[in-house]
């Protein structure tokens, strides 16, 4: 038993790499990805005697030409199980522009096509619940939050007014019980709420100063499910977390509020890469408590849950930097 346990906590950290296609403008450029196959990507690596290659091992990687429906459907396994009482997270990470927003909700002129995983697992998990009607009953709600310098904000308020919650330990999952948890019936229910929490993700954001890029936000599925036959209940629930842009700003340059995002992110990024690694060595030891984001997740990482991290790149020479970054902070938690 304590063999399967181990087995299953070891299959139960899956990262996933996407790489961005060049965006229209894009066509002279050179991409930095020298070659993709299905669970490795070599890049093309700057050095003194011209250029060199490193390699990098996923469980999966999607070049540029990989659409939407194709990334969902190796997804698609995890979202079920959150109707049989697991909980799952799936994070975003990635420069901002590498395509975190894009793989989770889609691009900004949204059609069914283009649709991104949230919009896909609420609509998968709505019909499997119907499949299995005769002998489950289920019940969904959803809470939308944001992560920003450290507060967390509900982003399903429909006054505008952004207030500050706490995180607390856990009761059957609500960490945030007092962001507006809000029943949903079918996937056009959670397109509205998420266009609201979009809204108000906006509102925040003044003119110069997009926040959407240095703040983390989670969209969190809540499940519940009685066995009509025995009335046993089940609980799980899904984090879809889009997370703050993992650039790393140059501090000779940045001062005042910008830096002190800039650390914010900086601390809550290492602070999950260190809960993940911790995880996937299966360390007795596992150092939740130090950033907002990892407290809020605590209960879905680790355990019984199941975790998907989608790291995106950017191909072009210019990000070789952060692509490098990014590549080893994936390979850290995988
Ligand atoms: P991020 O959220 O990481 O800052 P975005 O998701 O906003 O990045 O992506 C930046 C731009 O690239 C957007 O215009 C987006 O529509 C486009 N884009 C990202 N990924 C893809 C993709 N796989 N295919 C087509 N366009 C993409
Ligand atoms: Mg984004």
């Amino acid at each position: 038993r304590l063999y399967n346990q181990v087995q299953d906590l070891k299959g139960s950290i899956r990262v996933y790499c996407r790489v961005r296609p060049f965006l229209p403008g894009q066509s002279s450029y050179i991409s930095n990805v020298d070659h993709i196959d299905d669970g490795s990507i070599t890049i093309g690596v700057p050095s003194k005697n011209g250029k060199g290659r490193k390699s990098f091992n996923f469980n999966k990687v999607f070049g540029p030409s990989v659409t939407q429906g194709e990334v969902f459907s190796d997804t698609q396994q995890l979202i079920r199980s959150v109707l049989d009482g697991y909980n799952v997270c799936i994070f975003a990470y990635g420069q901002t522009g590498s395509g975190k927003t894009y793989t989770m909700t889609g691009p900004k002129d949204l059609t069914e096509q283009s649709q991104g995983v949230n919009y896909r697992a609420l609509g998968d998990l709505f019909l499997l619940a119907e499949q299995r009607k005769d002998t489950f009953l289920y019940d969904v709600s959803v809470q939308m939050i944001e992560i920003y310098n450290e507060q967390v904000r509900d982003l399903l308020v429909s006054d505008g007014v952004h207030k500050r919650l706490e995180i607390r330990s856990a009761s059957q999952g609500l960490t945030v019980p007092d962001a507006s948890l809000v029943r949903v019936a079918s996937t056009s229910d959670v397109i509205d709420l998420m266009n609201l929490g979009q809204r108000n993700r906006a509102v925040s954001a003044t003119a110069l100063n997009d926040r959407s890029s240095r703040s983390h936000s989670c969209l969190t599925v809540h499940v519940q499910g009685r066995d009509l036959t025995s009335g046993a209940i089940l609980r799980g629930c899904m984090h879809l977390v889009d997370l703050a842009g993992s650039e790393r700003v140059d501090k000779s340059e940045v001062t005042g509020d910008r830096l002190k995002e800039a650390q914010h992110i900086n601390k809550s990024l290492s602070a999950l890469g260190d809960v993940i690694s911790a995880l996937a060595q299966k360390n007795a030891h596992v150092p939740y408590r130090n950033s907002k984001l990892t407290q809020l997740l605590q209960d879905s990482l680790g355990g019984q849950a199941k975790t998907l991290m989608f790291v995106h790149i950017s191909p072009e020479p210019d990000a070789i930097g952060e692509t490098i970054s990014t590549l080893k902070f994936a390979e850290r938690v995988s």
